[in-house]
This record gives C-alpha cells, structure tokens and sequence, in this order.
C-alpha cells in the first residue's frame, strides 16, 4: 500500500534536526488512494494490513526457527493514541509462543532501586522473538522530563538536571540500542503521533460509551494539559535517539486504520530486511533425518506383521 518513498517519509535516523511540526497527525493517506473515499481507503487499508500481517507471521516463523535475531518494538505516545489498537493487531498474526508484550507504569520500589533502564533490558526479547514495550525507558526522557519532580524519588547521585543531565540519558539510551543491535536485537521505534484535537474527540467517546468508559482515567485530561511540554520532550527525544541502527518512525494516528498498515507494513519491511531462510540442515543430520525416516518406515512393516 504504501512505497519505500512514503515509508521512509516517517523515518528518522539522524541528522539531529528534527520538527514535529512537519509531520502532519492528519495525514490522509497516498496520494494515489485518496479519491477512493473514506470507507473505500478504510476497507483497501483493512485487507492490506490483513496481508501484511500474514507476512508478519511468515517472518516470525523464520526469526523463531533461525534463533538469532530478536525484534525489539517500542511503542510511545501520548494516551488515546492507539497503542492498544496496534499491539492487538500485530499479535494477532503472529504465534503467541515468539511474541511477548511488557507495559511499563509508573516505577516500583524495586525498579527505583536500580538504574533507569534496568527494568526495561530484564524484559527484552530473547533470541527468536519480538518483544513489544507499550512505553519503555523513553518515558524517562518524556512523562519525567514533564515532570522533573519525579527524579526526586530516583535516588540519584546529586548533581545538576539541566540540559546535560537529559542529554546524558539520551546517550545512555543509544549506547544501550547500539548494543541491542549488534548483538542481534533489532529496535524499532513508533511514536503514534495524534492530534491534540483527535485525542479530545477520543477521550469524549471513552466517556460518552459506556462500555470504554473503563478505558478512561481522568489523569489522562490532566497530562493533556501539558500537552506542548510532552510535544517539545517528544521533539527532542526523537532528534537525539533516532539513529541509523534504532530508527524512529514518526506515524500520522489521527486515522487508526492507516496508522496500523503503516506499522505493519514497517515491520514486514524490518525483519524481511535479515533475508531471513530457514536454518540449513548439516550433511550429518540429513543423514540422521533418511535413518529416522527408516526407523519409522520399518515400524509400519513390523506392525503390519504382527
Ligand atoms: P492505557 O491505554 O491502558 O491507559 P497506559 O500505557 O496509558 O495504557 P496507564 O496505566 O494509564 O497505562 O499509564 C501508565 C503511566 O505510567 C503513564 O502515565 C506513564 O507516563 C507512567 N510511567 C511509565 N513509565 C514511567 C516512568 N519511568 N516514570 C514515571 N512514570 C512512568
Ligand atoms: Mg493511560
């Protein structure tokens, strides 16, 4: 659905400049789908990612049989974004046994006991698998930089907190996703970008249905007032951490439908990028493989006999 020329519209890998501005939370989707109208794009966009996620499932298959590479995806946003909508989709393509989703909330006594990435690298995926983090250790540079207040808890050596001290949890972040990848985790990384004007009309239908209201929770309209303080945190994170091994890829959530195929098609794309083949079998262990066959072969002739 979508051409390498318009996925790497979302990418960002480097180059330190980065506007958030320029990346519209609206977009309407390819120019070369848009006279199709709403439902049509809506129902191409379903089948599409129906596909794509087959795809998905395949690539698995080959990341689990291979046990090398592991596939770490990051998911932030601000809330109503469509985090849950995403991580409900990919799954559901993918077999349950090479695929794990951790969530991480405000930190524990035990997880402020250890460094800030501590918790985060206890649940990466293990060879074979995708691992997704709804949040991660970006909310350090984003929820607590909002609120720097929350260091207080940290127990931190004393020092200042300005601008070094978040630039040095930048590089602490790269060096970490540095590692991951040359050890075999690949990492990518979704900002799902919505409009402040899409998160209200989202938050009011939560409210308005009773059966989402569940789904609300009314700190959610306190965070949104400092929504330009989250956007110059997300800003600034995204400038400094997407980097050509970790990119992030910055997607247009205000449609949901839209926001999934691009994520999926991006998936496909990353673990089709290992060219990934099924694991070759030795000379030696074909030759167990023709034994076993006749093994078997003479079991059914035995039987027979008896
Ligand atoms: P939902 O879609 O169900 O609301 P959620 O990811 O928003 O999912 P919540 O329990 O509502 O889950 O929110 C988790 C909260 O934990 C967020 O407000 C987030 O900012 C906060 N949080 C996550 N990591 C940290 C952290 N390291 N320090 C402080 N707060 C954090
Ligand atoms: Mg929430």
């Amino acid at each position: 659905m979508f051409t390498k020329k318009t996925l790497a519209r979302f990418r960002v890998s480097g180059g330190g400049k980065f506007r958030l501005r320029r990346h519209d939370p609206a977009w309407p989707g390819p120019k070369h789908l848009r006279d199709l109208g709403d439902d049509e794009l809506k129902a191409r966009a379903k089948s599409y990612v129906a596909r794509a996620l087959e795809e998905l499932a395949e690539a698995q298959e080959l990341l689990w049989a291979n046990d090398v590479h592991s596939l770490l995806v990051i998911l932030q946003a601000m809330d109503a974004a469509g985090k849950d909508g995403i991580i409900k989709h990919v799954m559901s393509g993918v077999n349950p046994q090479g695929c794990q989703v951790v969530s991480f909330k405000a930190p524990s006594a035990e997880e402020l006991d250890h460094d800030f990435l501590w918790r985060c690298v206890r649940a990466l995926p293990e060879r074979g698998r995708i691992g997704i983090f709804n949040r991660s250790y970006y909310e350090e540079v984003l929820v607590v930089r909002v609120h720097p207040e929350l260091l207080a808890r940290q127990k931190l050596p004393p020092g200042k907190r300005g601008g070094k001290f978040w630039s040095q949890r930048y590089q602490s972040i790269n060096a970490l996703e540095r590692h991951l990848v040359r050890n075999g985790t690949m990492v990518v990384k979704f900002f799902l970008h919505v409009s402040r004007d899409e998160q209200r009309r989202r938050f009011l239908a939560r409210i308005d249905d009773p059966a989402k209201q569940w789904k609300f929770s009314a700190g959610d309209v306190a965070e949104r007032a400092h929504w330009d303080a989250y956007m110059d945190a997300f800003e600034q994170m995204i400038a400094a951490t997407g980097t050509a091994w970790a990119p992030w890829y910055v997607i247009p959530a205000d449609h949901k439908w839209l926001a999934r195929a691009i994520v999926a098609d991006i998936l496909t794309d990353v673990i089709g990028s290992l060219d990934l083949k099924p694991p070759t079998v030795s000379p030696e262990e074909r030759r167990a493989l023709r034994s076993a066959r006749q093994q078997l072969l003479d079991e059914t002739t035995d039987l027979r006999r008896q």
